[in-house]
């Protein structure tokens, strides 16, 4: 049913359109946050077309995992100056616009094989890491840290577009890349961006370089995968390939 309006419930999440039709199947991806509960869940799906309506329903487990606590000072001064609720929630206000955007049409799987390192390094802060900021609760940590040199190029992990490229208060040089299906990474602290919004691009062409703007303690690159607004592990993606039999 290639005209069929599909939506899927799942947790609090309603996700319209954001499904392709392959081979009489709808393919996409539902994402359940760290904050999750674990338990079991219902998956509605509800195809209609015309008078024609489908629904099913499936349980879900959500297991649980533990998240480690990680501990990070800065001077006081700019934490307070930079990781101000006003700026978190600009940054927050400003992606989310973005992603909204790119989410009011489908945009069919723009990635092939498998998802590459955005750059070489060490993994410094995990996901899911409970984050203390001189010893204030900050949150999760939304993605990877990975540790790099000043100036190392960043790629961007797999084909996609570019939807946000641009300044932001606690994130820093920013640039989000949606890679079809409400599936997007983004890239962090950036000390230089070399892509602009709406730009198609490559597995492996360079998005920009390692910095430490907005709130870093070092050079670093901080990769966030989301699906819609979720965070997941990138470590779900990275080095490994997305396909659907
Ligand atoms: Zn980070």
């Amino acid at each position: 049913m290639p005209n069929a309006a599909v939506t899927v419930k799942f947790l609090n999440q309603v996700k319209k359109l954001l499904f392709q039709e392959d081979k009489g199947q709808y393919i996409g991806f539902v994402a359940a946050s760290y904050r999750a509960t674990k338990g079991i869940y219902p998956l509605v799906v509800e195809v209609a077309n015309g008078n024609q309506k489908y629904m099913v329903e499936q349980k879900i487990e959500i297991v649980g995992r533990q998240f480690v606590e990680q501990r990070i000072r800065v001077p006081e001064q700019t934490r307070k100056k930079v990781l101000t609720p006003a700026n978190q929630a600009n940054d927050a206000k400003v992606t989310a616009a973005a992603r909204e955007k790119a989410e009011t049409k489908l945009v069919a799987p723009l990635w092939e094989g498998p998802f590459v390192w955005p750059l070489s390094g060490r993994i410094t802060t995990q996901f899911g890491m409970i984050r203390y900021v001189n010893n204030i609760e900050n949150g999760r940590h939304s993605g990877w840290d990975i540790a790099a040199p000043s100036g190392t190029p960043v790629v961007s992990i797999n084909k996609g577009q570019v939807i946000y490229a641009g300044e932001l208060k606690v994130s820093g040089n920013t640039v989000i890349v949606h890679h079809g299906l409400d599936l997007y990474s983004s890239y962090l602290h950036l000390s230089k961006i070399n892509v602009t919004e709406g730009q198609m691009i490559d597995k492996g062409q360079v998005v920009g370089a390692v910095g430490m703007t907005g709130l870093a303690t070092g050079p670093h690159l901080h990769l966030t995968i989301r699906v819609g607004d979720t965070p997941v592990d990138p470590g779900l993606f990275i080095g490994k390939t997305v396909a659907w039999e």
